[in-house]
């Protein structure tokens, strides 16, 4: 299974991915953690996308797509991967076609995670990772014992820089612009699977997998 993931910061694509990349047993590819994983251990990349990241701006696409492509040759995604906020605007999404037609690996499906507005700030404001697992916890509906320690791997619990409100309005800003664009590219080539992200994780994680075998 070759999955992409769709939908506004907030929507939950991070927390969907940690449960489809397991239930279809595929790597879980983000684009955002392999750049806050570099940022961490400060390779040129890290510092190169810090500036983006903390504007809530998109890290250049000569950048990106050279990561991705690159991610996309190791062995771990011979039976599959799942995309996680990439791609993020129309170039992308080409870039994207052009990788998978080469290896003769098309994409299966492109889901689409929806989300009322009002929620997504509520998700995004209140959301917190763990430094070390990179698991992703709730204040309100997933909060840990200890808010500043993770219940899983008793790491560093942290809130990411551009949650914070004034750079969460120009990340809605971005994906309205210059990634709801791309919802139409996989519609128009059958691909495009949509779903309400509403509701309880394990909720919208049944109705994910449901709908994407239905689309098979
Ligand atoms: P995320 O963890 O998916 O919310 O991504 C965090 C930040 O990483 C984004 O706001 C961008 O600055 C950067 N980023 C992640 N994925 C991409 C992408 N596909 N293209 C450009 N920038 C990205």
């Amino acid at each position: 299974m070759r999955l992409i993931l769709v939908g506004p910061p907030g929507a939950g694509k991070g927390t969907q991915a940690q449960f489809l990349a397991e239930h279809f047993a595929i790597p879980h590819i983000s684009t955002g953690d392999i750049f806050r994983a570099n940022l961490k251990s400060g390779t040129p990349l890290g510092v190169e996308a810090k500036g983006y990241m903390d504007r809530g701006e998109l890290v250049p696409d000569s950048v990106t797509n050279a990561m991705v492509a690159d991610r996309l040759t190791q062995a771990d995604t011979k039976n599959g991967f799942l995309l996680d906020g990439f791609p993020r605007n129309v170039v992308q999404s080409e870039v994207l076609a052009e990788i998978v037609e080469k290896a003769g690996t098309p994409i299966d499906a492109a889901l689409e995670l929806t989300v009322d507005e009002n929620e997504i700030i509520r998700r995004l404001s209140g959301r917190r990772v763990c430094r070390n697992c990179g698991r992703i916890w709730h204040i309100d509906s997933d909060p840990t014992q200890d808010a500043a320690v993770c219940d899983g791997c008793g790491g560093e619990i942290y809130q990411r820089e551009d949650d914070k409100e004034e750079v969460i309005a120009r990340r809605l800003e971005v994906y309205r612009e210059q990634t709801e664009p791309i919802i139409n590219f996989y519609r128009t080539r059958s691909l495009l699977v949509s779903i309400s992200a509403m509701g309880a994780v394990e909720e919208v994680t049944s109705r994910a997998i449901s709908a994407l075998l239905a689309h098979r």
